[in-house]
This record gives structure tokens, sequence and C-alpha cells, in this order.
């Protein structure tokens, strides 16, 4: 019998309601190729719910996603909701919830599209970012901030399990790639939380003495992308600076729009999901011009996943083949429409 994956089809806002179903009919299509079957359910949340509902999801929602495989995600955000909303995010909450710890997101050069780097040597990398502590716990607070003496705290919490695990998992990453780790701090500067990073990380590392270990600065890091990103393998780092290192990713990759990514829970005691490094870009919304090579992306990092490594390499040949013939969105220079590369993606699988 072949198997069959519930997936949850959660679109967002903006580009969102446009690239996810089309990542999806790719997904339909190399599971018709691959033999298993895709059952799903789509859920209209995010920042246009909130406006509707005062809420990004209903209270239930974590509760009906658990029972899924997968979940497929494209973006939240309108300009017209407060981006700092604590309970804002619809992105937060389920990756904190679900103990998405790890995000994965990789970097790589596609046949046929312009980057922005002089460089024309093959980029091939992951950035694995702490996903659930660190920058982004939201403890803090601003206290007299209409005065004079006005301030604003943020703090960082980084706690030794949950820096052993996502070492753990770039570790074992790597061991299924070049063997590499890099791991990015600021440990010169922020010498309590990040030295504490760099300590537990080459604790773990010495249980990987087969996988090679380096560790750079952030800003060295930046430098390095642009300069020789060739150099890197699985770029190790933390909430805040894998946010910014990713859409660096994207910018050298040659657009937003190509990255895609899985917010990853190792265990698989929750569902993992699967989504593009990019936001529902509002600006460009409804034009069919929207990049869904990046959502795209993201489907074939859900099937690997899943298990389903050969429908995960057939999608990825085939966003290669697609690029290479010149089947480019208006961000890379060509006329190709959002729902155009989706038929060739599904017809070059
Ligand atoms: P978020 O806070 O959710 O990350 P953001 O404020 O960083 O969102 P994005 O929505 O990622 O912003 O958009 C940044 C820019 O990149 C916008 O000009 C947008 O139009 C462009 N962009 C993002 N994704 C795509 C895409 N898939 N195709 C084409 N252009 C894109
Ligand atoms: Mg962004």
């Amino acid at each position: 019998m072949s198997k069959n994956y519930n997936i949850a089809v959660v679109p967002g806002d903006g580009i969102g309601n446009e690239i996810v179903p089309e990542g999806y009919r790719v997904l339909e299509a190399v599971a018709k190729k691959h033999n298993f079957s895709l059952s799903s359910k789509n859920f209209d949340w995010g920042a246009g719910y909130y406006l509707k509902n005062g809420e990004f999801l209903p209270k239930d929602g974590l509760e009906t996603l658990k029972k899924f495989d997968a979940i497929y995600f494209g973006s939240v955000g309108l300009p017209a909701v407060d981006d700092t909303l604590p309970a804002k995010d619809y992105t937060f909450k389920v990756r904190a919830n679900f103990s998405q710890y790890v995000n994965h997101r990789p970097v790589r050069t596609y046949p046929g599209v312009t980057r922005p780097l002089r460089s024309e040597k093959h980029i091939d990398f992951v950035i694995v970012r702490e996903n659930v502590e660190g920058e982004f716990v939201q403890m803090g607070g601003q206290f007299l901030p209409d005065s004079a003496d006005g301030m604003g705290i943020d703090t960082s919490v980084f706690t030794r399990k949950g820096i052993e695990r996502v070492a753990h998992y770039a570790f074992k990453l790597a061991r299924k790639r070049r063997n590499k780790v890099t791991h990015i701090t600021k440990s010169n500067t922020l010498i309590n939380s990040l030295s504490y990073w760099d300590r537990v990380i080459t604790e773990v590392a010495e249980q990987y003495p087969d996988v090679a270990h380096d560790q750079m600065y952030i800003d060295n890091c930046t430098a390095n992308f642009v300069l020789k990103p060739e150099i890197f393998d699985v770029v190790l780092t933390t909430n805040l600076f894998g946010d910014i290192l990713s859409d660096l990713g994207g910018a050298i990759m040659g657009s937003l729009g190509l990255g895609g990514s899985g917010n990853i829970n190792p265990e698989k005691e929750f569902p993992s999901m699967f989504e593009p490094i990019h936001g529902s870009a509002p600006d460009i919304a409804g034009n069919n011009i929207a990049n869904p090579y990046g959502q795209i992306w993201s489907a074939a990092i859900m099937l690997e996943h899943l298990g389903e490594i050969e429908a995960a390499n057939n999608i990825m040949d085939a966003i290669d083949k697609s690029t290479q013939q010149g089947v480019l969105t208006k961000d890379l220079g060509g006329n190709a429409g959002t729902k155009e590369v989706a038929d060739a993606v599904i017809k070059n699988l």
C-alpha cells in the first residue's frame, strides 16, 4: 500500500495566497510520480484572519495542526497589522509549541540565474538557525517609554539544552554533506551568552571528530558570504543572526524569492513547518509576478523530512531544469508569471 501524508496548508497573507497553491500543485504532481498520496486541509490563518477575528489563529489552532504530518506554509503579515504585536506571530507560536528548534535554510546557486556576486563559483551550504530561543524569546519590557529616562530591554536566553540539540542537528547534517560546520557568534562582545554558546558547541563538536569545525564572528561571516561563500557547508548560528544571514543568503542566490526552508522538529514529536525565507510581500501581491521557486523548494525540503528523498530530488532537478530553460520571474529579470513557473517545474519532473 502506498503511503499517504496529511498536510496542513496555511497560505497566510499577500503572495502566500499565490505561491502556496502553486507549490502544492507541484507536490501533487510529484506524489503521483513517486507512488504516494497527499491529503490536505486549507487554513486561512494569518494577519488577514487577525483583522477579522482579533487573533492570528483560533484558540484550538495548534491542536488542529498537531494532527497533521506536516505544515506547508506561506507567510504572515500585512501592512495594516502592527508587526510588533507580541501575539503576532502565528509563526512564533507554531515554532515554539511544536519544538521546531531547527530552522533549516539552504543556500545554493540556481543554473541560469544571474546573481549579484562576481564569482562564478558554485555555492551550496545550509544555514542551521536556532529557532526557538536566543534573542527572540520576547522577554523584557519598555520602561517609562515616554519620558526622558525611557528604556527598552530585550533579554537573550541561551540554554545548554537549546544549544546542544541544534548543534547535534548541524553536525549530523554535515555528515550527509561535506563534513564541515562553521558556527557563527559574536562572543568577543556578547561575552556571557555567546561565549556559553561557543563552549557548548565546542563540546558537542568533540563528539563528531570526523566533522571539521570552525568558528567565525557574525561581522566577518557577512563579509565572507559575499566574498567567498563557497567555503561554507553547514553554518550553525543563533536565532537573530540566522534571520539576518538567511536574507543575505537569499540575496546572494539572486533573489529572496528563491530561498526555501524548514522549521524542523527532528524528533518528529510534532509536525514540522515548511515555508519560503521571505515574507508576504504585499507590495507585489495579486499580480501573478511573485517568484514561487522558494515555496516549491520548501516542498522538496518537506518531502525530504517525510522520507520521500527521491521525490524531493526530483523537484530539485525540475527546478534546475526550469531556471536553466530561462523560466524566470520578474525579480530574476525574466517575464514568467507565478503559474508559468509551477507549470514548467511540473513539466520537468
Ligand atoms: P518578513 O518580516 O515577513 O520577513 P519582510 O518585511 O522582510 O517580511 P518581504 O515580504 O520578505 O519583507 O519582502 C521584501 C522584498 O522582497 C519586497 O520588496 C518583496 O516584494 C520582495 N519579495 C519577497 N518575496 C518575493 C518573491 N517570492 N518574489 C518576488 N519578490 C519577493
Ligand atoms: Mg524578512
